[in-house]
Parts: C-alpha cells; sequence; structure tokens
C-alpha cells in the first residue's frame, strides 16, 4: 500500500472541510440567513459530494442539501440516510421516477400541474405504502428554464399540493438569472415578479428561497430571505470575479496540484508540443507534467501561470490530453510540486483567475476535473 496520492496519476485535488464548514458558516451570517441549502450538485462542483454532505451535516449543522438529479440524490442519501436531512432536486425531473424519489426522500423542484397530476398517478398506483413526496414549487421569474409563470399556474399546483396526501409543501423559489452580474434592473423585476406571487397566494415566507450565491453575497440585504441556497460560495469562490468583486472572506475550498515527473532541456529553436506553437528562444529547462485536458485542464489554459517552488512558471505549448511542458527558471528534481490552483508560499493562483484567462467561469473548471484525478482530503 502506498498512500501518497501523487503515486499513481502525478495529480490530484486537495480539498479542506475547514474552508467549506468557514464559508457555510461566513455566507450565512453574511445573508443573515438562518437556513441552508448546500448545493452540491456535479459532485459537490468537483470536489465530493458524499465527502461534502458529511463534512457539513456533521460540522456545520446543514440539513438540506440539494442536487441536479435522481442517481445524485441516491449518491448522497447514503451518508445521510435520515429523513430530516433533506436532498432536493433542482431541475426538470422525469416524473417515471417520481416512486424512487418518494421512497428515498428526495424532494424534486416542480414546474407545472401536469407533472403532479402523473405523480400522484404513480405513487397511487405504487403497492406499498410510501412517505408523502416533497416538492419545491418552481416559478419562472425570467431564468427561462422551469416553473409557473403566472399567478394561475402558482395557484393550480399550490392548492392541488396542499390537497393531495401523496405531497407535502416543502418550499417555493425562483432562480436570479442575473445576480451575479451588473444587471440590476433585471434582478429587480425577477425579484418582484417572486414576491408577487407568493404574497398573492399568501405563502409562508418559511418556504422561501431564491438567493444563489451571486444574490447571498451581492443582494442580501434586499430579500427578507431566511433560506439560501448556495453552491459557489461553499467551495470559496465569488461567481461574479472579475465583474463584482466581494471582501467577504471566503476559503478557497479546492487545492488542484500536480507533479514534475519529467525534468529536461531545450536547447535553442526547438519546439514542444503540437502545432509547435512554443519554441525557445535559448537553452532552457522545462519540466513535463502528466496532467492535460482529459483531467480538466483546458487547452484553453495554455500559456498561463503555475506556480513551483512558490515561483511562477509558464505552461508552455499547448496542453495536451494528458501531458503538458512547463518552464523552469532553474531544474528542480522529479516529484517536484506543480500548483495549478491554490496558495504556494507568497503566490497564489485563484480559481476565478485561471477560469477567466481560460475564457471559462470557476464552475465549469471545477466540475470538469476529471475522474482520473484523486480527490484527496487534506483535515480528516
Ligand atoms: C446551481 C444552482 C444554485 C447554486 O448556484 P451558485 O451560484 O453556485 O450558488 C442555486 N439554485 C439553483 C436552482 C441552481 O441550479
Amino acid at each position: 500500500m502506498n498512500d501518497d496520492p501523487f503515486s499513481r496519476r502525478g495529480a490530484a485535488l486537495f480539498v479542506s472541510a475547514a474552508a467549506l464548514v468557514h464559508n457555510a458558516k461566513t455566507i450565512m451570517t453574511h445573508a443573515k440567513a438562518k437556513r441552508l441549502i448546500a448545493v452540491i450538485k456535479a459532485n459537490a462542483y468537483g470536489h465530493g459530494a458524499k465527502w461534502a454532505a458529511t463534512v457539513l451535516a456533521g460540522q456545520a449543522d446543514v440539513h438540506d442539501f440539494a442536487v441536479a438529479t435522481v442517481d445524485e440524490g441516491l449518491d448522497v442519501r447514503q451518508v445521510l440516510p435520515e429523513r430530516r436531512d433533506q436532498i432536493v432536486l433542482l431541475g426538470v425531473q422525469n416524473v417515471n421516477l417520481v416512486t424512487v424519489m418518494a421512497e428515498n426522500y428526495l424532494a424534486p423542484a416542480v414546474g407545472n400541474l401536469d407533472w403532479l397530476l402523473a405523480a400522484r398517478d404513480l405513487l397511487q398506483a405504487s403497492d406499498s405504502p410510501l412517505p408523502p413526496l416533497r416538492v419545491h414549487l418552481a416559478i419562472d421569474t425570467g431564468m427561462g428554464r422551469m416553473g409557473a409563470k403566472t399567478k394561475a399556474e402558482l395557484s393550480s399546483m399550490y392548492q392541488f399540493v396542499m390537497g393531495e396526501d401523496a405531497f407535502e409543501l416543502a418550499g417555493v423559489f425562483t432562480h436570479f438569472a442575473t445576480a451575479d452580474d451588473q444587471n440590476q434592473a433585471y434582478y429587480d423585476q425577477q425579484k418582484a415578479d417572486f414576491l408577487a406571487q407568493v404574497t398573492a397566494l399568501d405563502i409562508d415566507p418559511k418556504y422561501w428561497h431564491v438567493a444563489n450565491t451571486g444574490s447571498a453575497l451581492f443582494h442580501f440585504d434586499e430579500i427578507p430571505t431566511e433560506t439560501i441556497r448556495v453552491g459557489s460560495a461553499l467551495y470559496g469562490y465569488n461567481p461574479a470575479y472579475p465583474s463584482k468583486k466581494t471582501d467577504l472572506p471566503l476559503q478557497p475550498v479546492a487545492t488542484f496540484k500536480a507533479r514534475i515527473w519529467g525534468v529536461h532541456q531545450l536547447l535553442a529553436g526547438e519546439a514542444v508540443s503540437y502545432g509547435a506553437t512554443y519554441v525557445a528562444h535559448e537553452n532552457q529547462w522545462v519540466g513535463t507534467v502528466p496532467l492535460g485536458y482529459a483531467d480538466g485542464y483546458h487547452r484553453t489554459f495554455s500559456g498561463m501561470t503555475v506556480l513551483i517552488n512558490g515561483r511562477k512558471e509558464r505552461v508552455l505549448g499547448r496542453v495536451t490530453m494528458d501531458q503538458m511542458i512547463v518552464s523552469l527558471s532553474k531544474p528542480v528534481p522529479i516529484n517536484t510540486d506543480v500548483i495549478l490552483f491554490g496558495q504556494d508560499g507568497q503566490e497564489k493562483i485563484s480559481i476565478e483567475e485561471l477560469a477567466e484567462y481560460g475564457q471559462s467561469i470557476p464552475h465549469e473548471v471545477l466540475t470538469g476535473i476529471g475522474s482520473r484525478i484523486p480527490r484527496v482530503i487534506e483535515d480528516k
């Protein structure tokens, strides 16, 4: 047994439970929220959903989680077997899976009455008794993915849920399209639309949840939120970067590290990688790193800075599927660490900077970190 995480792959994503817990507490305090629905879809934005659920339930007293799919919900249910730990399914769901949802206490978002009618029939046809299905009614105030657009549509769903034993109302929500950018007018419109709909039906505010990270960070004083529904902030990054900055002391949960597995010298005039786009002007040391775009280090990161021994170095030429070449201002031993994002001595590369460099967003970079990369818990 060799428990060196680099021994097989030469790259690993390190995750910190302390940072995750710190961020959950920090964003709740900032948004003056009493309850947190921790968004851990897409394997907790690449960090590990079961790990994140266990840490947040155990160390931050969080009992509401959200994922995107039934399979993600079942996965998280393995580590949170109790019904009191709610697992919300965000997004449109296939009604044919409604029995599985009820059996496993998964609480789907629901966008129209037809879905509820079909769900009721399927639940009633079940041979074994099922617990009531908790549902979250979606209001489409401008995201355009799902939900009631009119008061009449919301009212029909709401009345139906309240009148059927098969269902239990668990939430009423909307999703903001511009919470993390400068378009305040669109945000204001969505917010007003939501408030008009829920107040017209007199739905208790304890059911409302609207704030994603952008909203919890930048609009926390605009909505009487008891519950926030955030992902990015938990993982310690600002989804609004660079258009909106925040001073909130969030801590990055993940550090992406690889190792130098080869060191060699390029002679003046020699090129590296596909397309031979990088040519050495003079003799120069370089290192080969066993990490490529199939691992989530995108081709658009070619030319990006990496940190080696606290110094800035650079990805030379194109990132390939499984390997890439980095500059070395002096030769280093095999197995020297390379930081792709994270802190190294005085230097730091943030996930926001890396994503911006590669014309991506932090969510996409983190969720794209491949299955070949082991996730390593820094602090147990
Ligand atoms: C992904 C998602 C969130 C979390 O968004 P962040 O910006 O990462 O906080 C919240 N609500 C819904 C409906 C989502 O799809």
